[in-house]
């Protein structure tokens, strides 16, 4: 693994390669942090993972609080009782250790902590983030254990809003974390369903940035590698969860397509956000049953993009070459090729349908896609993940 470390200072800094979890005191001690609060989620808390990290901690006689009400697809709840630990301990920063949703939600933690407006004054929408009072957010260090949302990287933190079932994105520049550790030893016990469903959401994110309207070459460059990256790992990694090289470059794809897409996302993620805020799916997952219907709703407008892409990658066959290449990964993952795969008993009414196609259109990512998603547009998409 000597190859596959590194040392990046783009977009944050991050400490990449495997084993460099037990650099966390010198990270802590570099990031001006003597009491942190290590933020987590159950699920994680009970397995060796963050007990062998936490002992990194006790070694080096950090002073620390553990923090892991966080459920997948965090809520108000788990953020307002991480607030209360975070001030009772008084801690003095975050280390958020975990998927995108203890990510997520230990970010939040350090932002929100100081502030005095409720956390939905601080959508990602126009300058609202210019509201929160800067000074007093805490630093916060990352350590990511999927390989898929990349919010290890990124400067926001979703939170679902349960009394309108929306999920809603928080933006302020200071959730950058100021360091990241990405060791790709931490993902090695990534259950299957998990490594796929991540996986996709990394691919998700590289391929709406790199087909979202607009002049950004480097978000551009980064979200072609980091497709490339996936095709030729993510199979890797869910055949044979200990192949370390194959994580490490998932590791990467996934801090790649956060990085991507600050260009923008498009109608995968429109859609996908009111299905799990509304069912609770997994949200890479989700993403990945959107991918096909949605590449080929925006075929009139990426087709030659498409095409450049296919033969970076070395698939054949052009659009068509690359849309079956995309199909054939699916299943090689087991991602359903319908929703019903997802959702027990999946029976939606008409009206919960116009509900669904309606939250879509108005997502903060709908302004992304290539193809107007018009709401029409939006339940046909719905009725085809439906169908399959
Ligand atoms: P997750 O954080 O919800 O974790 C899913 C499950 O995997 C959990 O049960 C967790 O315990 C388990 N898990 C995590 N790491 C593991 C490991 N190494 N070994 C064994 N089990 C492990 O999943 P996720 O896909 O990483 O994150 C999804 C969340 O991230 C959603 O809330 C989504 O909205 C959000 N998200 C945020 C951004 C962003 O830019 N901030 C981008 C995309 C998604």
């Amino acid at each position: 693994m000597t190859e596959l470390v590194s040392k990046w200072n783009y977009p944050t800094t991050v400490r990449f390669g495997a084993g460099r979890i037990k650099e966390l005191p010198e990270v802590l001690e570099a990031t001006g942090i003597a009491n942190p609060l290590f933020v987590t989620d159950p699920g994680l808390a009970r397995l060796p993972v963050v007990a062998s990290t936490l002992k990194i901690l006790n070694d080096a006689n950090i002073p620390h609080g553990v923090f892991s009400d966080v459920k997948p697809n965090p809520v108000e709840a788990n953020l307002t009782a991480g607030i209360a630990v975070f001030k009772q301990g008084g801690h003095d920063g975050v280390i958020a250790f975990g998927g995108g949703s203890a990510l997520d939600l230990g970010k939040l933690i350090a932002f929100q902590a100081g502030q005095t407006r409720p956390v939905w004054d601080f959508e990602d929408i126009g300058d609202w983030w210019t509201r929160a009072d800067a000074a007093s957010i805490a630093p916060i260090i990352a350590v990511p254990t999927t390989a898929g949302t990349g919010s290890e990287v990124g400067r926001a933190g979703v939170i679902t809003n349960e009394a309108t079932h929306t999920k809603k994105v928080i933006f302020h520049p200071k959730l950058l974390p100021a360091i990241v550790i990405a060791d790709p030893e931490l993902s090695v016990g990534m259950p299957p369903f998990i490594t796929a469903g991540t996986g996709m959401d990394a691919l998700a994110h590289c391929l709406e940035a790199y087909c979202a309207p607009g002049y950004h070459p480097m978000a551009d460059g980064i979200a072609v590698e980091g497709i490339r990256l996936v095709f030729e790992n993510l199979p890797k990694a869910f055949a044979d969860g200990s192949d370390l090289t194959a994580r490490a470059h998932m590791m990467s794809a996934a801090a790649m397509g956060a990085t991507a897409f600050q260009k923008g996302l498009g109608a995968i993620h429109s859609l996908s956000h009111p299905i799990g805020a509304i069912y609770d799916t997994h949200h890479g997952m989700t993403n990945a049953v959107f991918m096909p219907y949605v590449l080929a709703f925006n075929r009139p407008a990426i087709e030659p993009r498409i095409e450049r892409l296919a033969s970076y990658i070395g698939i054949a066959g052009g659009f068509d070459g690359f849309a079956d290449a995309i199909l054939n990964l699916r299943r090689q993952l087991d991602v359903p090729h319908a929703l019903g795969g997802l959702i027990k008993d999946l029976d939606m009414s008409e009206d919960q349908k116009e509900r669904i196609a309606a939250m879509a259109i108005v997502d903060p990512t709908a302004g992304g896609n290539p193809v107007e998603l018009t709401k029409e547009a939006a339940l046909k998409l719905l009725n085809e993940a439906i169908a399959g």
